[in-house]
């Protein structure tokens, strides 16, 4: 089973994944938490150059194949082993996040990066959690946490706004994969939410 959470930046996307492994694992579940990008050493050091580079630092295109092949290393050496052996695998952003980022906010490159993902990886989850709030509540926690010092989070609330009608519009165009969920609340009410919209029972 493999589920990944999305989100803008400071929904709480991070928070849930870990509830939701905990809670897994205490029904007896191997789970297998990972994040992108990164989540194999390789993709870990792309990542590394992603996120300390300036915004300008390579064209959107370049940006795709860079998440593209982080990727694909992050399936090839932690996703595709922990879900042969049975494993339930759950990451913190996956290609739904490349598809918003990269496909809608520096023009329309959605079909370059579903081509490259069909290509490269060619899965997608079972079942997809976008945690939805305000750009405002969000960025409050996402400064809260780092300070804002990773470039990709000093775009200010109206690119989180774009990215919020991104992961909306997924949800709307893949209902059966993709779940929106109130991300307003303590950790605790959203993750009812979370269980609420799925029967995790133990694999
Ligand atoms: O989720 P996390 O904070 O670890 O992601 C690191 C940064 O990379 C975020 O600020 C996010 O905005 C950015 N990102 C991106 N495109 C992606 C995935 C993440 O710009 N496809």
């Amino acid at each position: 089973r493999f589920i990944s959470f999305e989100g803008i930046d400071g929904c709480g996307k991070s928070t849930q994944s870990r509830l939701l492994s905990e809670r897994l694992r205490r029904a007896g579940t191997e789970v297998v938490l990972t994040r992108e990008p990164g989540g194999a050493p390789g993709a870990e050091q792309i990542r590394k150059l992603l996120v300390e580079g300036a915004t300008d630092r390579w064209s959107p295109e370049t940006e795709i194949l860079l998440f593209t092949a982080a990727r694909r290393d992050h399936w090839e050496r932690t996703i595709a082993p922990a879900l042969a052996r049975g494993a339930t695998v759950i990451t913190d952003r996956f290609v739904d996040s490349t598809r918003v980022y990269q496909g809608t906010t520096r023009g329309d490159l959605v079909d370059l990066v579903d081509e490259l993902h069909r290509l490269m990886i060619g899965i997608e989850p079972d079942l997809t959690f976008v945690i939805d709030m305000s750009p405002e509540a969000a960025l409050a926690r996402a400064s809260a946490r780092n300070g804002g010092e990773d470039r990709f989070e000093t775009f200010g609330t109206s690119f989180q706004s774009r990215l919020r009608e991104g992961f909306t519009s997924l949800a709307l165009r893949a209902p059966e994969r993709v779940r929106l969920i109130d991300g307003n609340g303590t950790p605790e009410i959203v993750a009812d939410r979370i269980d609420a919209e799925a029967v995790f029972t133990p694999a």
